[in-house]
C-alpha cells in the first residue's frame, strides 16, 4: 500500500489535470450542458445495471438508448433509508460493504484511502438521519472541483491572487469523516492553502487564528459567519477576504447582510451535500448556479411531482453524474429549492437557485458561551449504530435521545460530548443520553427538530428559522 501523502499528491495532480475542462464547462451553452447530462446519465445507468445488484433489480427494463431527462422521471426515486438498508448491493464494487466503510470511518483520522482508491464520508443530513457515502478516485476529485473551480478561475484571472499562494479558511466541520474536512485534507496544496477552523472552537481562538491566517476566501457555516461578522464589526476580527462563502446551513438574509456589511464583499451561498458535491456554487456575482454539468436536479412537490421553474420545491431528486461507485439516481433530498428563470449577469448558462430555505440549526448558549450544534453532530455522526438523534439543551448540558440500529457505547459518547462542552467553557456539564424506539417529531413525520435550545426571551422566530438575537441583529 502506498503511503497516504504520496497517494494524496497523485489525487491532487489528477484533480489539477481535470480542472481546465471543469472550469471551461462553466462557460458552456445550455444545449451543450444538456447533451452532456444525457450522455453521462446513460453511462451511469448502464454501469449501475451492470454492476449494482440493487439497481439492476429496479432498472433492468430501462431503454438506455432512449433515456433522457424527461424519461428519467419515470424511474423510481430512492431515499437515504434505501441507501443505508441496501448499501452492500447498491455499490458497484462488490468488495465494498457498509461494515467495511463504517470500520474505515472510525479510524480515518490517520489519513488513508479505502481499498486504495475510495474516500468515504458521513452526513447527518437535514433530518438527523445518518448517511454513508463512498466516492471513487475521479468522483472525489470532481467533488473538490465542484467546490473550487470558481476560486481556481479567480486565481488564474486576478493578478493579485495569481502571484502568490491563495489561502482559504474553512470554519466548518472538525472531523475528517465530513466532506468539507476530508476535501481540504486530500487536496491541500502549496498554491491553494486550506486552513480549517473547527466550528467547535471558541470564538476567541477562531478570531485569533483567522487574524493570523488572513484568508483570501472565507467559507463558513452561516451560524459561524454570524458570530464572525459581530467580531469583525467590533474590530476584533481583522481580515479582508476577496470572497466570503457560506455552506451547509440555510443562509438567512440577516446573516448575509451582516457579513456583507462587515467585509464589504458579496456573500455567496454554496449548496453542498455529501451526496452530490457542490450542486450549487456561487459565481463572482454571488449568485448560486446549479452545477448543470455534474448533477441532474429535479425539483418536485411532496408527492414527487415536478415543480415548475420559479416555484419552490418541497424536495428534490438528485442524480449524481460524476461518481460511479455509489450510483445515486433520483435520490431524495428534502431541501426546498427554487430554480430561477432569470439569467445571471455573469453570463453563465448554468441556471441560478434562490437561497435554499430550511431550518438553521440552533446554537446553544450557556451563560453567554455559544456552543455550535456541530459539537453534538460530530460525535453522534461518527457512531455507526446511531440512526438518528435529537439533542435538547438543558441548563447545564444536554439531554439526547438516540435511535440505534446496533449497540452503541453510550457512556463513551456521553463522556466525549461532556468533555467537548467542558473544553468550550461549560462548567461541569451534565449530559444524558437515552436510547429510544422512536423520536418525537413535532412538525409532521418528515422533519425532526434535531437541536432544541432552552427557551430564551432573546430568541425570535423568522421565516421558519430561529436565531439567537445577538448584537448584530439588534444593533442594526
Ligand atoms: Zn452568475
Amino acid at each position: 500500500m502506498r503511503d497516504y501523502e504520496t497517494q494524496r499528491q497523485h489525487h491532487l495532480d489528477r484533480a489539477m489535470t481535470l480542472a481546465p475542462e471543469m472550469i471551461e464547462r462553466l462557460g458552456w451553452p445550455a444545449y451543450a450542458l444538456a447533451a452532456r447530462r444525457v450522455q453521462l446519465l446513460r453511462e451511469l445507468v448502464r454501469a449501475a445495471i451492470a454492476r449494482s445488484p440493487w439497481h439492476r433489480d429496479r432498472l433492468a427494463a430501462v431503454d438506455l438508448d432512449r433515456l433522457d431527462e424527461l424519461s428519467l422521471r419515470e424511474l423510481p426515486p430512492m431515499t437515504k433509508a434505501d441507501l443505508m438498508a441496501n448499501f452492500d448491493r447498491l455499490v458497484t464494487d462488490d468488495r465494498l460493504s457498509l461494515e467495511l466503510v463504517n470500520n474505515h470511518l472510525e479510524t480515518v483520522t490517520t489519513g488513508s484511502y479505502l481499498l486504495e482508491d475510495y474516500t468515504a464520508v458521513t452526513s447527518g443530513g437535514s433530518t438527523g438521519e445518518r448517511g454513508v457515502f463512498v466516492y471513487d478516485w475521479d468522483g472525489w476529485a470532481a467533488f473538490w472541483l465542484s467546490a473550487f473551480r470558481y476560486q481556481l478561475l479567480a486565481k488564474r484571472s486576478d493578478p493579485k491572487l495569481a502571484s502568490r499562494p491563495v489561502v482559504m479558511a474553512w470554519v466548518a466541520a472538525a472531523h475528517f469523516t465530513h466532506a468539507t474536512a476530508a476535501l481540504s485534507r486530500t487536496f491541500a496544496s502549496p498554491e491553494f492553502v486550506s486552513v480549517r477552523f473547527p466550528v467547535t472552537l471558541t470564538t476567541e481562538n477562531m478570531v485569533a487564528g483567522l487574524n493570523v491566517t488572513q484568508p483570501d476566501f472565507l467559507v463558513a457555516y452561516p451560524s459561524a459567519l454570524h458570530v464572525l461578522s459581530v467580531e469583525a464589526r467590533a474590530g476584533r476580527l481583522r481580515i479582508a477576504p476577496h470572497q466570503v462563502l457560506s455552506c451547509s446551513e440555510p443562509l438567512l438574509p440577516e446573516i448575509r447582510a451582516a457579513a456583507e456589511a462587515a467585509w464589504g464583499v458579496r456573500v455567496g451561498n454554496i449548496w453542498g451535500m455529501s451526496e452530490g458535491g457542490c450542486a450549487g456554487i456561487p459565481c463572482e456575482q454571488a449568485r448560486t448556479h446549479l452545477s448543470e454539468d455534474l448533477v441532474i436536479v429535479e425539483p418536485v412537490d411532496e408527492q414527487g411531482r415536478p415543480v415548475a421553474p420559479g416555484e419552490r420545491a418541497a424536495k428534490i431528486y438528485l442524480t449524481n453524474l460524476f461518481n460511479r461507485v455509489l450510483p445515486l439516481i433520483r435520490y431524495e433530498i428534502t431541501d426546498e429549492v427554487t430554480i430561477l428563470t432569470e439569467p445571471c449577469p455573469c453570463g453563465s448558462a448554468h441556471r441560478c437557485l434562490a437561497d435554499i430555505q430550511g431550518r438553521l440549526d440552533d446554537v446553544f448558549v450557556y451563560d453567554g458561551r455559544r456552543v455550535h450544534p456541530h459539537v453534538f453532530r460530530s460525535a453522534l455522526g461518527r457512531r455507526a449504530g446511531v440512526v438518528e438523534y435529537q439533542v435538547r439543551q438543558t441548563p447545564r448540558g444536554a439531554r439526547i435521545a438516540v435511535r440505534c440500529s446496533a449497540p452503541v457505547d453510550l457512556d463513551g459518547l456521553r463522556g466525549e460530548i461532556a468533555l467537548a462542552l467542558a473544553t468550550l467553557g461549560v462548567p461541569r456539564p451534565v449530559v444524558e443520553i437515552t436510547a429510544v424506539e422512536r423520536l418525537h417529531r413535532d412538525a409532521g413525520p418528515a422533519k425532526l427538530r434535531r437541536f432544541v435550545p432552552v427557551e430564551d426571551r432573546r430568541t425570535f422566530a423568522s421565516g421558519g428559522a430561529r436565531l439567537q438575537a445577538e448584537p448584530v441583529l439588534s444593533a442594526r
